[in-house]
């Protein structure tokens, strides 16, 4: 089993995948995370991907179907994509080479998107996740595991969310109508309550026959 999952950044794509590789025991592919270990790593390929990053570009399709085929070669029961198609040319990719069983669209609004963005924070020292939104800290700006400052990444700043949304809308936007005619797609409304949504996308998952 195949799945994607597709939204603009702030959508909740990334709790949503933790939710179902939880609940569905598969394997969630994160390309964005791997990515940042990666350039945390220091690796040869980290470099080349923080080349990519730093630029404001996609890392280069090479290396992103190098990591993707490493991790699918794994054997599990099923695989959930959360970054990744981001292309046209990843996404021939991906049905070519791959069943892809469905595509999750989680569809919010650009100004919704903006605000969850901007409201991202980060543990400047053990990397916890927080958003001032939907998840503050228990002491503001502290983090609630190491008590250390929590701070903005670079690009959660608003001309760096405004590039995202743009990059969003031109590269990634087309595949909604790639995998729609393909019959691949549904759609789910982003702005409504986590368990809602995860509803929703498990009962569309568990109608798909294998
Ligand atoms: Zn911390």
């Amino acid at each position: 089993m195949i799945i994607v999952l597709m939204g603009i950044q702030g959508c909740g794509k990334g709790t949503q995948a933790k939710l179902l590789s939880k609940h569905y025991s598969w394997q969630h592919i994160n390309l964005g995370g791997m990515f940042r270990k990666a350039i945390a790593n220091k690796s040869k390929i980290g470099k080349e991907i923080k080349h990519y990053i730093d630029a404001g570009k996609l890392v280069a399709d090479e290396i992103v179907y190098e990591t993707i085929e490493n991790t699918l070669g794994k054997k599990k029961k099923g695989f959930l994509f959360d970054g990744f198609p981001r292309t046209l040319a990843q996404a021939h990719y991906l049905v070519e080479n791959h069943v892809v069983n469905k595509v999750i669209y989680l569809d919010l609004d650009d100004d919704t998107a903006r605000a969850r963005m901007g409201a991202r924070r980060v543990c400047s020292n053990c990397n916890k996740d927080y958003n001032i939104l939907s998840k503050p800290p228990k002491v503001e700006g502290k983090c609630d595991v190491c008590q250390h400052d929590l701070i903005r990444r670079t690009d959660d700043y608003l001309e760096g969310i405004n590039k995202r949304i743009h990059l969003f809308h031109e590269q990634t936007k087309p595949l909604y109508d790639f995998f729609k005619q393909r019959d691949l797609l549904f759609v789910v409304d982003a702005n409504q309550e986590i368990e809602v949504i995860n509803k929703q996308i498990m009962e569309a998952i568990d109608l798909i026959e294998e």
